[in-house]
């Protein structure tokens, strides 16, 4: 795969330096995971980003396919209460759509972030693609692009694991479609 030293110092230069750059390949999508989202997510039909507001499954694989090059962000994070993940995410996606418009800016019209969690953009979600509140920052998370989010990171290196409560850390993933 060719070197991007330049972006990697674009990622570093906003507070990214956990992350590698993979080919799109690597990123596994899998139908069980709509599944998973269709039946047993409290977020399906609840926000904007999320299934059903996204494209099928045969879709997305073929959205990833027209890409050669991406970068998966590892963020881990213990929390001491289930409250703190929203806001945790919201300001950590804010940062990576910054980084996102930076790449694409620089040179790569196809960059395309997902987010490392559901969109938590604003307080109350619209609920509805066609009425999101803020249609251009909006991002879907991995999962809502049926991106088998375990797998995929299991295979870049990364740790992953089904948490039972939340005395563990989380590691959690964001992608960046690059080109
Ligand atoms: S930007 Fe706001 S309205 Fe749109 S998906 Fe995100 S939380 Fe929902």
């Amino acid at each position: 795969m060719k070197t991007y030293r330049k972006l990697e110092a674009m990622f570093a230069k906003h507070g990214f330096d956990d992350f590698k750059l993979i080919e799109p390949g690597k990123i596994v999508i899998a139908q069980w995971v709509r599944m998973k989202c269709a039946f047993g997510c409290s977020s399906y039909g609840r926000n904007a980003c999320c299934p059903p507001n996204v494209p099928s499954v045969p879709e997305c694989r073929e959205f990833f396919g027209e890409y050669r090059a991406a970068a998966i962000f590892h963020f881990e994070k213990k929390a001491k209460k289930p409250e703190e993940r929203r806001p945790w995410a919201a300001r950590i996606n804010g940062s990576l759509l910054k980084l996102e418009r930076e790449v694409f800016l620089s040179g790569y019209p196809k960059a395309f972030l997902l987010f490392m969690d559901s969109c938590h953009l604003c307080g109350d979600c619209a609920l509805v693609r066609a009425e999101c509140k803020q249609a251009k920052s909006a991002r879907p998370a991995p999962e809502a692009l049926a991106v088998d989010v375990f797998s995929t990171a299991r295979q870049c290196g990364y740790p992953i694991e089904v948490l039972p409560d939340y005395s563990r850390a989380m590691n959690r993933y964001a992608f960046l479609l690059i080109e």
